[in-house]
């Protein structure tokens, strides 16, 4: 008897473009297949790419979203969002979760993606100092903005 406390055929680790990605092609090709997305991330999957657009504010928050919730629910496809996976058990086929719980796969899809590289520059861990990868980060910037602020941007 398995020891884990979910599980599902086609387990995705990632919400960004590749996993949701993924889901929906496994989907198209398998209408009774479970298929579950773990996203770390707090926020429904969104268009990553548009993030300098919502900065500029050329994009507003509710067109962000890749799909509302309503399209999973239809979909059959489980998100969770705001939870790490921790560590893989391939052994077992299971996933350690950020709240303690398994979950046993069949299928792995490691779709992680990438964090912002931070050079080591004297005084990068300072308050301030910014990276602009997620949605949330995107969202501290403009909180900042609010305020008149001098700017330093790297890289282009
Ligand atoms: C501001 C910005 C603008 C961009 N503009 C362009 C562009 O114009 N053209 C272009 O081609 N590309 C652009 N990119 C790059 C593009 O967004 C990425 O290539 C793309 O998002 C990669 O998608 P992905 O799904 O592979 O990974 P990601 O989008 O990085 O998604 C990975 C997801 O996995 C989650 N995750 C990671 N580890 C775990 C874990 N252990 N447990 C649970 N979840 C986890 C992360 O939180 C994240 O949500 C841009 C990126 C940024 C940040």
């Amino acid at each position: 008897m398995s020891d884990s406390d979910l599980s599902t055929q086609y387990l995705i680790i990632g919400g960004g473009i590749a996993g949701v990605s993924a889901a929906e092609a496994i989907r198209s090709l398998d209408a009774n297949a479970s298929i579950t997305i773990i996203s770390g991330e707090r926020d429904l999957p969104y268009f990553r790419m548009s993030l300098t657009r919502y900065l500029a504010g050329e994009v507003v928050r509710e067109k962000l979203d890749l799909h509302d919730p309503a399209w999973y629910q239809a979909n059959q496809i489980e998100l969770f969002t705001d939870l790490q996976v921790e560590e893989i058990l391939p052994e077992q086929k299971q996933a350690v979760l950020s709240d303690q719980r398994k979950i046993a796969y069949e299928k792995l899809i490691l779709a992680n993606g990438a964090s912002p590289f931070v050079p080591p520059i004297t005084g990068h861990e300072l308050p301030g100092v910014m990276t602009l990868r997620s949605l949330e980060d995107a969202q501290t910037i403009l909180r900042t903005c609010e305020k008149p602020v001098n700017i330093v941007c790297i890289s282009g």
